[in-house]
């Protein structure tokens, strides 16, 4: 992946180097054809310069456009953990000075106690993803997806002494989740997320996630990004905040203020 990851950085680099080049040849030919006519003053001015300062005056005024959108937001929403990936996955994110949201099973919850507080206490977000992870069992009435989640909350606040009331419906809230599901757990204050952009990191290859990554969600302004804890997904990691941050996205965990995006209120 690795390779393959330099490499589509190498053709990124090379295609920024053709855009310049083109770019100063056409400013060459257009200028020249300012002095030949009116004897341009810019023009003498750009004449006596070298390639290199045009060069680095590009690249800085590129540096300066990229800080101008610096208002897009990522979420990095990870699935199904903690598990024997979160200390890896947390070291990670670490490293690169970010944070994300867990969204947790009930039963790993339980399994690895250390990985929750560690989530809480390094100031990622905190979320609950089920009990049964099962759509049957879920859905069974709109009191049973209730208590699933609200038995995650008790078992995050017995570890933590913290709560939460951020949720993840495995699947997605559409189109599995029955309206009155839905109300119940909006209506006892549960915040629920989807997403936005689909790694399919589950199925994917490391090569695969990060090119989904490079692929999809280009032109929004507010990314919320779909991964699990698999090892092909820790792998990816690194290339996937890189990408991000190169596009200009602050990467920041949910919070409790933010409005839940989801596919019932279509914030997504
Ligand atoms: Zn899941």
């Amino acid at each position: 992946m690795k390779a393959n990851f330099k490499g589509n950085s190498k053709l990124i680099f090379i295609s920024l180097l053709i855009m310049v080049l083109c770019s100063l040849v056409l400013k060459k030919i257009f200028l020249k054809e300012d002095v030949s006519y009116y004897n341009n003053e810019i023009y003498r001015t750009i004449k006596t310069r070298t390639i290199t300062e045009i060069i680095n005056q590009d690249l800085e005024s590129s540096v300066k456009s990229s800080n101008i959108t610096y208002d897009k937001v990522a979420y990095i929403t990870i699935d199904d953990g903690p598990s024997k990936f979160t200390n890896q996955i947390l070291d990670i994110l670490d490293k690169n000075d970010v944070k994300a949201t867990f969204f947790m099973i009930n039963r790993n919850m339980n399994t690895y106690k250390d990985e929750v507080k560690r989530i809480q206490q390094e100031g990622h977000g905190a979320g609950f993803h089920s009990v049964s992870h099962d759509v049957k069992t879920l859905y069974k009435t709109p009191q049973s997806t209730l208590e699933e989640f609200s038995i995650c909350r008790n078992t995050f606040e017995e570890i933590t002494d913290e709560t939460s009331n951020l949720i993840r419906i495995p699947y997605g809230s559409k189109p599995n989740t029955p309206e009155e599901s839905y109300k119940i757990l909006v209506e006892n204050g549960f915040l629920v997320w989807d997403w936005n952009l689909d790694t399919e990191d589950w199925k994917s290859t490391t090569d695969n996630i990060v090119s989904n990554v490079l692929l999809n969600g280009r032109n929004k302004d507010e990314l919320v990004l779909l991964v699990h804890e698999k090892e092909q997904t820790v792998e990816a990691l690194d290339g996937i905040i890189m990408i991000l941050k190169e596009r200009g996205y602050k990467i920041l965990p949910i919070t409790e203020e933010k409005e839940a995006m989801n596919f019932w209120n279509k914030n997504l």
